[in-house]
């Protein structure tokens, strides 16, 4: 899964990354599913680890292009999860009452308490993407934020959380795809928006804007993978190897009850 890890040393192309990549399981989707199944039941069973135990908080960050995927990853692979345990937080256009404060205001408030594991759909990064893409704020304010947030977010893990953030990354002809498809399906056509139409004429300038903020804010301690997302089983599956591995990684245990239990019978 370190493949997919991007490292702290700016030199990240996001060209490099195939987004139809596939691995592991070329025999296909099948397979891959009943693997996928197999890391959902595992993930809940670490969230309730991480619940019991006390000891730690998860913030996931996903980020991607307009029908990247960052529902689909939501759905496919927290599905075990005990809903009581993972909380998403949508971040759409700031209120005015939100850009009243600074673009962390809102961020910060919402990152995970312990024992939570909490899902960033979209997140503090728009500040540094569809601002920068559309000059929302001068340039001068915006170079400033890549180091603000890598602050952030090390303040973030020094006082206990754990951060994954993932890229979700899928091709512009695949994109193309799957907005078809959100306007010839009935049922879907409710997802498509004329503005991500407008959006996507500006590929280009996000992708070099996705570029910069990974190579500026991926760190030992907050890393971002850039994960292939053409195809949605491998994106569920690699997503959610990366989160059962660290999960794993912070060797939890089940609190000692309080005194011996040993003797209670109940009757
Ligand atoms: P999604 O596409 O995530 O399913 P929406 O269609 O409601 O949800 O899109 C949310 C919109 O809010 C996106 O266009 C995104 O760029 C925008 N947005 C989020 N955060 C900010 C921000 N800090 N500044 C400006 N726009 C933002």
């Amino acid at each position: 899964m370190d493949r997919y890890r991007v490292k702290p040393n700016g030199e990240f192309r996001l060209a490099e990354v195939d987004p139809s990549e596939r691995l592991t399981h070329e025999e296909g989707k099948s397979l891959g599913n009943e693997y996928l199944e197999e890391l959902t039941l595992r993930l809940r069973e670490l969230q309730e680890l991480l619940y019991a135990q006390g000891k730690h908080r998860l913030l996931v960050v996903l980020q991607a292009m307009d029908s990247g995927g960052k529902d689909g990853v939501i759905r496919h692979v927290f599905r075990s999860v005990n809903p009581q345990g993972v909380k998403v937080t949508s971040f759409k256009v700031p209120s005015s009452r939100e850009r009243a404060h600074d673009y962390l205001w809102r961020v910060h408030r919402e990152t995970p308490a312990t024992g939570e594991i909490r899902i960033f759909n979209r997140s503090h990064y728009e500040d540094v993407l569809v601002v920068r893409v559309h000059d929302l704020v001068p340039a001068s304010v915006w170079e400033r934020r890549y180091d603000h947030i890598r602050d952030f977010e090390r303040m973030l893990a020094d006082e206990g959380t754990t951060i994954l953030k993932f890229f979700l990354h899928i091709s512009r002809e695949e994109q193309a795809e799957r907005l078809q498809s959100r306007l010839d399906t009935p049922h879907k056509r409710w997802k498509f928006s004329a503005a991500d139409l407008e959006e996507r004429k500006h590929w280009d300038a996000y992708q070099e804007a996705f570029e910069v903020a990974l190579n500026r804010t991926s760190t030992e301690r907050a890393p971002w993978y850039v994960i292939p997302a053409n195809s949605k089983w491998y994106r569920n599956l690699v997503t959610a190897r990366i989160l059962v591995e660290t999960l794993e990684g912070l060797e939890m245990t089940y609190p000692e009850p309080e005194g011996d239990l040993s003797g209670i019978r109940i009757e």
